[in-house]
């Protein structure tokens, strides 16, 4: 099990015990997040690791995740793609469906804790149902930047409820009388998905994925959805190949909360799935171990996403050093500066994306330096023990 003192090696002895210090105010409390799944996407990924530290440095921190139908989750992922600006027809059964499920929810969930803490559009109505006898916060992770206005005027009547708005990036703060912060996301580097491998091990992970080791790997790892544009990577490596021999990696996951994600990756396989230098891979059994793999041994990352309200795989590449090239929206910018540790394009350009992969397979020592310095930028800012911080900090105003 993780504990925090194995941290040390990493971020230093002055963090831990920054952590120890202000954890000690909140040894008697206890919290509950609530979330849509616990299992794939960055939520997920965040929350798996950072619980559990919580749990070592003695907070009482439970984790509820709402149950609802397979309608449920299409209903939600039509707000989750509306609030990042997507058209939504927000018919009556649509919000019917969405409220009924979450009273039901509440029915069988006592929340007797000292602090509530909601993730995302799925769950946030529960805040209706209970008469309020703690402070709760809405941590919203996408990219709010300019939500379709009919579903932000329905979701506000829930959001106002609310005693604080935590969202990713200082971009995403709204006009509304909730007060409001912005908390990064982190990875965590002694998860199995980050720690270190060594070379005979992901080359396996790797093969006994037949994925072929002759010729350098790009490879963009993000669910199948249309935000992180699957086609678009496919046009980028098309580009790139006509300069570069190389091989594509699309690596993906479908989650039950994102029941769009079928459909989009039956669509990609049945176009592309007969291209020999093309690989796409969904739902792999030992998940952290191969994106671990996959991280360390492309020569290049893409994140092409059109929306993206941080993009944790971004942290992960970069942490590993793997230069990353991305697009310029959302919390990516937060991540890869452009020209340091890796290249921003907008998501349009897919021949600057191209050029910049092109010029990062051909040169050795532009790839060493990006990677190194991509490496510590993210030990710098996108660890989670600077996200624990962040918590304790916001939990210290909530919290006496
Ligand atoms: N991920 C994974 N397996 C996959 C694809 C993605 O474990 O096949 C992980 C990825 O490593 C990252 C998370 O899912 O930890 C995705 O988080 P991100 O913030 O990039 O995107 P989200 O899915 O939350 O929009």
């Amino acid at each position: 099990m993780t504990q925090l003192k194995f941290y040390k090696k990493i971020v230093g002895e002055k963090i831990i015990k920054e952590i120890y210090t202000k954890a000690k105010k909140f040894q008697d409390k206890h919290i509950v997040c609530i979330s849509s799944t616990h299992q794939g996407g960055g939520v997920a990924e965040i929350l798996n690791s950072i619980l559990f530290l919580f749990d070592d440095i003695g907070i009482d921190f439970g984790w509820r995740i709402i149950h609802g139908s397979p309608d449920f989750f299409t209903i939600t992922k039509k707000f989750h793609n509306a609030l990042q600006g997507g058209k939504i027809h927000l018919s009556k059964r649509k919000r019917e469906t969405y409220i009924k499920t979450i009273k039901r929810f509440s029915a069988i969930t006592h929340l007797n804790h000292d602090l509530v803490i909601v993730h995302d559009p799925q769950p946030l109505a529960l805040i209706k149902f209970y008469k309020k006898k703690q402070p709760w916060i809405w941590r919203c992770h996408v990219d709010l930047s300019h939500p379709n206005k009919i579903l932000w005027n329905y979701l506000k009547q829930f959001i106002k409820k609310y005693d604080h708005l935590v969202v990713s990036a200082k971009e995403y703060k709204k006009n509304i009388p909730v007060k409001q912060s912005v908390i990064y996301p982190a990875i965590d580097p002694l998860s199995l998905k980050n720690k270190p491998m060594q070379e005979k091990h992901i080359d396996n992970c790797l093969s006994e994925l037949e994925i072929n080791l002759d010729k350098p790997i790009i490879a963009q790892i993000s669910r199948f959805d249309k935000w992180k544009d699957p086609e678009g990577v496919i046009k980028i490596f098309n580009l790139v190949k006509k300069k570069v021999d190389c091989r594509l990696v699309l690596l993906g996951n479908i989650v039950m909360d994102d029941p769009e994600g079928l459909t989009i990756y039956n669509k990609i396989i049945k176009k592309y799935n007969h291209h020999p230098d093309i690989k796409i891979l969904v739902n792999v059994s030992d998940n952290d171990r191969v994106v671990n793999s996959l991280q360390r041994k492309s020569t290049v990352i893409i994140q092409k996403s059109i929306k993206e309200g941080f993009g944790l795989t971004v942290s992960e590449a970069l942490y590993k050093g793997t230069p990353v090239v991305a697009s310029n929206i959302g919390g990516l910018p937060l991540q890869v500066i452009d020209g340091v540790n890796g290249f921003l394009h907008h998501p349009k350009d897919i021949r600057g994306f191209s050029q910049s992969i092109i010029k990062i397979l051909e040169n050795e020592e532009l790839r060493h330096n990006l990677g190194q310095k991509g490496k510590k930028h993210i030990i710098e800012n996108f660890l989670i023990t600077r996200l624990i911080i962040d918590w304790l900090n916001l939990m210290s105003i909530y919290l006496k």
